[in-house]
Formats: C-alpha cells, structure tokens, sequence
C-alpha cells in the first residue's frame, strides 16, 4: 500500500487539484488527511466533496472542530474566528455533521494520523521543534505519526542516538526508529514556499516523501477577496506564510 497524506487542506479548492492531480500520477492506494479541511478558505464544500469523494481517512483538526462548535473558536486569531463563522453559515447540516463524525486520531497500516498532537488530540497543541517532539514518542506505539496544525513540514526521528530533526524532504524509515512526520499544508503552507505540499508514505519500502505542487494561488487569493474573508488570508497564500 502506498498513501498520500494530505493536511491543513483548509477550503483552498485550487491548492487541493493541483495536488490530487500530482498524486493521479504517483498512483497513491489510499489517501490520508489530518485534519482541518476547512477555515480560512473561499470552498469549504468542495473540499469535503473531493475527501469524501476520495475516500480519505481523515481525522478532525481545530477549524474542523470549530465550524459544528462554535465554542472552539475563542482560541482563534482574528481572521481565523471570521472566516470560521463565515465558513459555519455556508456548510450544510450534512456537511457539520460530516466533520462532527470525524475521529480526533486514525490509523492506516502502522501509521498514527492525528492533526496536532498525539499526546493530547483534543489539545491542539504545535509541535515546532525536536525538543517539543520528544515526550511525544512515548504517547504512541505507532512506528509513524503523521501530523499538521503548524503548515511547516518537519521530520522528527527517535532511533538509539536520541531525537533529531531531519530535512523534510526524501526519507528511507529505518529499523528500530520511530518517527513523527508533519507534512505541510496543502491549502496555508507557512514555510516561506507558497507551493502546496502533501506526503507520500510507502510502509511496505519504507519510505516518505514530502512533495511540493505549484497552484494558482493568484485565483485563490481573488476568490478569498470576492467572497468577503480578510483580505490578509489571501494575501499570505501569496507569501507562503
Ligand atoms: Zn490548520
């Protein structure tokens, strides 16, 4: 079996073609997602659309979260609260229900699919450094732990020499080493590249790969303006911050 993992989607329609059409041509088995497929964004419906077209694993991020509860919302920045309130009176009843559904973790073949933190799901919690991911290791049995909720790509591998950062980018998964994989986002990413990036993870080879796709951020970022979000939530798709 070899997956896509797809993350922090966040109802950018553009971003998430550009990258299902990059994974027709690596022929994925299955298709994982960790969480918030909405927030931000001008096209929450379509997202949903398209991941339960898919047939996605997914499990539930914060914005996911805070679209059927609005309770969830009083962490949020600005921008975040507005376009989740604006996001909340678009989506169908069956679509809150939808994301409602949505389990905090999930498993695919050996790998942990949680969207912040697997200590703590339901605390949304950043893992931003190797220091912040090593108490982590010992809240799962997984070999994998895919996350999002930060946008920056990051693998952090546990083997006998301790934890270490390692380039996101190509990885062979050793023996005996146990690692947490944040895989970007496909619909904000936040590293400085404004290209959208997902994973593709091969358990039988032993291998993850972090894959960047351009998109038409430009339309995106118009369609952010026309539809009345702050204006800034398509400025930085621009900036790829
Ligand atoms: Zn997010």
């Amino acid at each position: 079996m070899r997956f896509a993992v797809l993350s922090d989607i966040h109802s950018n329609a553009e971003a998430l073609d550009a990258v299902l059409r990059a994974c027709d041509r690596e022929a994925p088995d299955a298709f994982l997602c960790v969480g918030d497929l909405v927030g931000y964004g001008p096209d929450p419906s379509t997202v949903i659309a398209e991941v339960r077209g898919r047939n996605m694993v997914a499990v539930r991020g914060n914005h996911d979260q805070a679209a059927f509860d609005p309770a969830e919302d009083q962490y949020f920045n600005d921008w975040a609260r507005e376009a989740i309130g604006w996001t909340r009176e678009r989506l169908s009843d069956a679509e809150l229900r939808y994301l409602e559904g949505l389990d905090l973790t999930g498993e695919a073949d050996g790998a942990l699919l949680v969207h912040a933190s697997p200590s703590e799901p339901r605390a949304w919690r950043y893992i931003l450094s190797a220091s912040a991911a090593g108490p982590e290791f010992s809240s799962f049995d997984e070999s994998v732990c895919f996350i999002g909720h930060s946008h920056v790509p990051m693998i952090i591998a546990l083997g006998e020499s301790g934890v270490q950062e390692l380039p996101a980018s190509e990885v062979s998964l050793e023996p005996r080493t146990r690692y947490i994989v944040n895989v970007g986002s496909v619909g904000q990413p936040r590293d400085g590249d404004p290209r959208a990036a997902f994973g593709l993870f091969d358990p039988g080879e032993r291998t993850f790969r972090l894959v960047r796709v351009e998109y038409d951020a430009e339309a995106t970022s118009r369609k952010i303006v026309e539809s009345g979000l702050p204006p800034f939530l398509g400025e930085r798709l621009l900036a790829g911050r």
